[in-house]
């Protein structure tokens, strides 16, 4: 790879940035689930944060702790649109696209131009301010795999012209953006790819299996299972995957490669089901429901390039994770939906 000399120096003065204290950081998306916990992490950690979302799928609820908090703002913007800020930015974490496959299949187009167009404007906005930048990718680059274990190396099997598509291939496109941004202008480029993450702050009404089976559950209806429920998934939770994600944002060398993120214990939905039902302790049965069209079978990270790149590992188990997910989820029906009546026992 050879780099202009204008990009040597920018990669020099950002090496030096590694003495400056107090970081702006912009977090796209950052009113949804997982964003709104990683503004809170570094807003806890001293840093500037710079919240941009269109809400599509995030909640002001999410920030509502945050905003009238010196050091934080908050921007009503689509990513699809170019986006200017004053001053510095040291670090942008691209999580802006929603994540819940019922969701992104509402407008696919959109879809597909937050992972397109969004990903140009901001990857256009590390480069004019010198920041490094982080894309959320996701373990549906690999679509439908193979291989028991997906790692980096996998080029996945992805159907171009099925309802996940406008997510799949536009997450996979973006990575591309990245890949070539990096090599041709030397912009400082991240890519995680997250595998089914969980926990507090999601949407009761996302429509991703956790929160549907906890929200089910609490609310004495039946969990939908969508198939068999022999397909697997392999869960992390969020603390978890913020974890790896600030880690490889922190290496403080060049990696503009793909890292995986996710948790290697991999679960059929039946017996997650089966788990949260236990948990929850409701009286509630399973109904069966068509399975989605290119509903993934199998789904379980490698992490090995995470293990030795990064030392890390998830350290949260499935049952313990989803124990404080149901705390969570109890506090919001309780406060959000009058009239819903929690059932525990
Ligand atoms: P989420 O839906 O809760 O959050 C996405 C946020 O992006 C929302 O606040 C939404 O309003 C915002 N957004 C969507 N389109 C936008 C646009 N055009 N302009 C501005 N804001 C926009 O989902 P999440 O689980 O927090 O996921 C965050 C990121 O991580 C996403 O990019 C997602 O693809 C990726 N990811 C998440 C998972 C997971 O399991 N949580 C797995 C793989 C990848
Ligand atoms: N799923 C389910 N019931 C639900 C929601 C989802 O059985 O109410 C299944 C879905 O078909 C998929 C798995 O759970 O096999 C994970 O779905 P999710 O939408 O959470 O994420 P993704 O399919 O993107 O991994």
């Amino acid at each position: 790879m050879v780099y202009q000399i204008t990009d040597l120096h920018r990669l020099l003065r950002k090496r030096r940035r590694g003495w400056v204290k107090q970081k702006t950081v912009v977090v796209p998306g950052g009113a949804g689930f997982l964003g709104s916990h990683l503004c809170a992490r570094k807003l806890a950690q001293g840093h500037r944060v710079i919240c941009v979302d269109n809400l599509q799928t995030g909640r002001l609820a999410n920030i509502a702790g945050m905003i009238g908090t010196e050091g934080f703002s908050f921007f009503k913007h689509d990513v699809t649109e170019p986006l200017r800020i004053e001053g510095a930015v040291d670090e942008i974490f691209n999580l802006a696209c929603a994540a819940s496959p019922p969701k992104y299949q509402i407008d696919p187009v959109h879809t597909f131009r937050t992972n397109i167009w969004g990903a140009m404007n901001l990857l256009d906005l590390a480069r004019e301010k010198d920041a490094r930048i982080l894309q959320a990718s996701t373990s549906e680059v690999y679509g439908d795999p193979e291989i028991e274990q997906q790692d980096e190396t996998y080029c996945g099997r992805v159907n171009a012209v099925g309802p996940r598509a406008c997510y799949d291939e536009s997450k996979r496109a973006a990575e591309t953006l990245f890949y070539d941004y990096h090599h041709l202008y030397g912009v400082e480029t991240r890519i995680i790819r997250i595998f089914n993450t969980y926990g507090p702050h999601m949407d009761p009404g996302d429509g991703r299996v956790v929160s549907n089976f906890i929200v089910q559950a609490l609310r004495g209806q039946d969990l939908t299972l969508y198939g068999d429920g022999s397909q697997t998934r392999s869960f992390c939770y969020v603390d978890d995957l913020l974890d790896g994600m600030e880690a490889l944002m922190a290496l403080p060398h060049d990696f503009p490669g793909p890292v995986n993120i996710g948790n290697p214990a991999e679960c059929s939905v039946r017996d997650l089901a089966q788990l949260v039902l236990e948990l929850t302790g409701t009286g509630s049965g399973l109904v069966e429901k068509a399975l989605p069209q290119d509903d993934p079978r199998r789904r379980r990270p490698d992490i090995t390039l995470a293990q030795r790149t990064l030392g890390w590992a998830p350290q949260v188990a499935l049952r313990d994770g989803l124990q404080h997910t149901i705390e969570y989820f109890i506090a919001e029906l309780e406060r959000g939906s009058a009239g819903v009546r929690v059932k525990t026992t």
